[in-house]
Order: C-alpha cells, then structure tokens, then sequence
C-alpha cells in the first residue's frame, strides 16, 4: 500500500497552505513491514521539522519587513540561508538580511531577523539532549545513541558533543556569583523571628579521585555533595577542589534552590576529611557535623572480608576477630566510643600477635591500624547513630553506595583508562550533577523562555 503524508500550516495571517511531506510504499505480507520504520521516520520527522522551522522562520522574517518606526518597507540587501542544528536534523531555511530604515539610529547598516531569534545555531532541546546523555555515557556512545534513533546528522562527532556540553556547563559556572566566607545574613534574634522551617536538611559531603591528564600526575581530588530535604527531592553537588574558586557558594546556591532558611537545622554527613568538613563550615546557624554511618560500616566491611579470607587458614582466630568486629559496630552504632576504642585496640593488639600463613593478614593489619586512627581522628563526630535512627533521623546519605560512587562512577572510568584535565571533569560534574538529580531540563526551560515544559526523571536511585 502507498502511504502519503501532507502537513497543512496556517500561518498567523490567516494563509493556508498543504505540503506533501513523505510518502512510503509499505507492503502487509511480513512482521518487518508491520509499521513506521526507524529509518522511515528519520526521513519524515527531518522533512517535517524543514516544513515548521522554515514557516516559523518565514513568519518572523515578516514581521521585520517593515521599520518599526514609519512603517516604510526596507530594503533586501541579501538573500542569505542559515543552517539550523534541531534534534530533528539540520535544516536550511533562508535568511534575508535588510538595510535598516533611515531612522534607525545605530551603528549597523543592515540586519538579519533570523540571527534575533536564533542567535545560537543549536536548537535548545539538541543542546540538552547532548548534555544530558553525554553526562550519564561517553561522547561517542551520545554520539551513536542520537544518530540511531533521531535523524541526527551522520557528521555529529563525539568532539562536538564535548563542546556543546562544555558550553552548557561554562553558562551554569558563570551564573554562579561570588564566593564569600559566609552567606549568613540574619542574626541569632532575626532567625528567632522567621517563620518555622520545614524539616531539617541532611547534606553529605565526600571526596573522591579522578584519573588526571596532567604529566606527573596520576589523580586529583573531586568533591561531591548530595542535599536531602525532609519534605523536597534531593540535589548534587560536585567541584574539582583545586580548580574550582566557589565551593562554599556552591553549597550555598544548592541549599537555597530547596528553599533552605537560616533557622533551618542542616546535619553535615562526611568522612571526617578537612576540605570536606571547611566546605560546610559557617554554612548555616542551626547545623551539626558527623560521620556518615556509611563510611564506618564500609571499613568495618572491608576487614570482615579480610576476616573470611583468614578462616579457610585459621579458624579460632578468626572467629574471635569476627566476634571483636561485631562488638566494634555495636558499640560505634551506639555512640560508646570509649568501649569501642577499647575493643579496636584489642583487634590491632590481636593482629600483631597473630600467627598464620594467611597471605593477606598485613593488609588486615594496616586497615585495622589505619581504623583506629580514623576512629580517634573523628571521635567528636560519632553521635549515637541507633538513638538517632529511633527518633527516625538520618545516619547516612546513602546505604547501598556512596555518593561519590553516584556522582563520580562510571562516567569518570573508575575502572577505565579514561583521564581528565581538572576543568574538563569541574565542567562534567555541573552538567553530571545536574542529570543526576533531574534539575537539567529545567535550567534550559529558564534560559529559553518557549521551551515546552517537560517533566525530568532523576537518573540516580
Ligand atoms: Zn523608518
């Protein structure tokens, strides 16, 4: 059977006009011709997107016809085209470039309407499927995805895509204002006045290591944050700490857009490092610092595997380290950290004296060496972790994996030979943070007035 496909357009001054855009001979005999194929609607959907673009075009050229101010025809001084890059294809439509009227009293003599309304050559929605897909995958597998489904063109390389989502992320950097000290702006009397605040705010902050492109070089440090309201949808943070001059405000802007207020409690969630504990200081009035339950029960995990290991080789052993393990999580769970220290340094005392051909048990030794210090370094930060899971407060950011986990993972090669330069992984971490917590599409619905609304999924669990 023929199928034909006309779009018929009205255009704002009441013309109409019918256009065939495609047609398709599709036969009925077997389950592969059953419906549009992917190439059949690449092919409709570019040669409809030139019919809209090029009457839209056409409609807003003709509302610049004429001088605003006498109404006098002005002249054509060129018939140019312009290339326009929509998640529809590239389309052509043509561009006419106008002598300005005598009364126009600027430093131009000519002007082209189509540059007004489409001063960047990228349409929005390319620019932010770009952005968000490169921010969960790499640049050639954007690349590949786009130009499967969507009649892209065969020329979009991984190395465009990189320069969209740079440009992308170098617009959010540059919204960001200044770094300060302090944000507070209210004193202790003022924030008794203001209204009650919704619940509090848990933000967890963390640190983690990207592969770096720098000579001489092999990681640098990235810091990432998630900021989970009570009563509203969590939010990312990340930052290169070496590059970036703005992580206080950062945090700052991140607590404000969930509508955080200076009487508002915030708990501070982090490993206990100093970039990560500096970052958060003098952040808010009402605010706690502690460990994150989750980065002792992960040491406490790393040595109980070690343990395992140490049984096939010496049983009674490693029972009676087990048997300490247990009692170190529940005293720290509880916040007695005078008898949890006590047992540690009977588990660092009992792996010294230990005798086994187990081929680990140095490994063992420094982790169990290495948790005291951790332990002593932060005592000021255990709270009672059971007490506070009973009045139903938060103990952790995250349990099943980090957020640096979340944010940094895949998409930096944890396990790959992909390396950064500091700006480039800074710039992944605004749009990455941004997809992750699905707060990308409204960013570009607030820099394009126009854009259809569209609801974003958070992509991190
Ligand atoms: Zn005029």
């Amino acid at each position: 059977m023929d199928i034909e496909i006309k779009v018929k357009i009205s255009g704002p001054d009441g013309s109409a006009h019918t256009e065939k855009v495609a047609t398709f001979s599709k036969g009925a005999e077997t389950m592969g011709e059953i419906g549009l194929s992917i190439s059949e609607s690449k092919e409709l959907l570019l040669k409809l997107q030139q019919k809209i673009v090029s009457a839209q075009c056409a409609a807003y050229c003709t509302t610049r016809t004429r001088c605003p101010c006498c109404e006098r025809k002005l002249r054509v001084k060129a018939r140019d085209e312009m290339r326009y890059r929509t998640v529809f294809g590239d389309v052509t439509v043509p561009s006419p470039r106008f002598y300005h009227c005598k009364c126009y009293d600027g430093p131009a003599k000519t002007f082209s309407p189509l540059t007004e309304i489409l001063p960047d050559h990228v349409a929005p929605e390319l620019l932010w499927l770009e952005t968000k897909w490169a921010s969960l995958v790499s640049f050639g597998v954007t690349a590949d995805i786009l130009k499967d489904v969507l009649p892209i063109d065969a020329r979009l390389s991984p190395d465009t895509i990189r320069r969209h989502l740079g440009r992308v992320a170098t617009r959010m950097e540059t919204e960001l204002a200044e770094e300060r000290f302090s944000f507070i702006e209210t004193n202790a009397v003022q924030r008794q006045q203001l209204l009650l605040p919704e619940g509090p705010i848990t933000v967890g902050i963390d640190g983690g290591y990207v592969r770096s492109r720098a000579a001489g070089q092999s990681h640098f440090e990235v810091t990432v944050g998630k900021s989970i309201p009570t009563d509203r949808p969590s939010r990312y943070l990340g930052l290169v700490q070496s590059h970036d001059a703005k992580p206080k405000r950062r945090l700052h802007e991140v607590l404000k857009d969930q509508g955080w207020q200076e009487n508002q409690p915030v708990t501070f969630m982090t490993d206990g490092g100093d970039t990560v504990i500096n970052m958060a200081l003098h952040m808010a009035p009402a605010s706690e610092h502690i460990l994150d339950w989750f980065h002792i029960t992960m040491r406490l995990t790393v040595m109980q595997q070690y343990v395992k290991g140490l049984a096939h080789d010496n049983e009674e052993d490693a029972e009676k380290l087990a048997r300490l393990l247990r009692q170190i999580k529940g005293f720290l769970w509880n916040g007695n950290l005078h008898d949890g220290q006590l047992v540690i340094e009977d588990l660092v005392m009992d792996l010294v004296d230990i005798e086994t051909d187990y081929a680990s048990i140095n490994a063992l030794r420094k982790t169990a060496a290495e948790f005291q210090t951790y332990v002593a370094n932060n005592k000021d930060m255990i709270p009672n972790y059971a007490e506070r899971r009973r009045y139903g407060e938060r103990v952790s950011t995250g349990f099943a994996e980090s957020t640096v986990n979340t944010v940094v993972g895949k998409r930096f090669g944890k396990k790959q030979q992909m390396r950064w330069s500091k700006q480039g992984a800074h710039l992944m971490l605004q749009t990455r943070t941004r997809t992750l917590d699905g707060t990308l599409r409204a960013k570009f619905e607030q820099w394009y007035p126009g854009l259809k609304p569209q609801e974003e999924t958070p992509m991190a669990a």
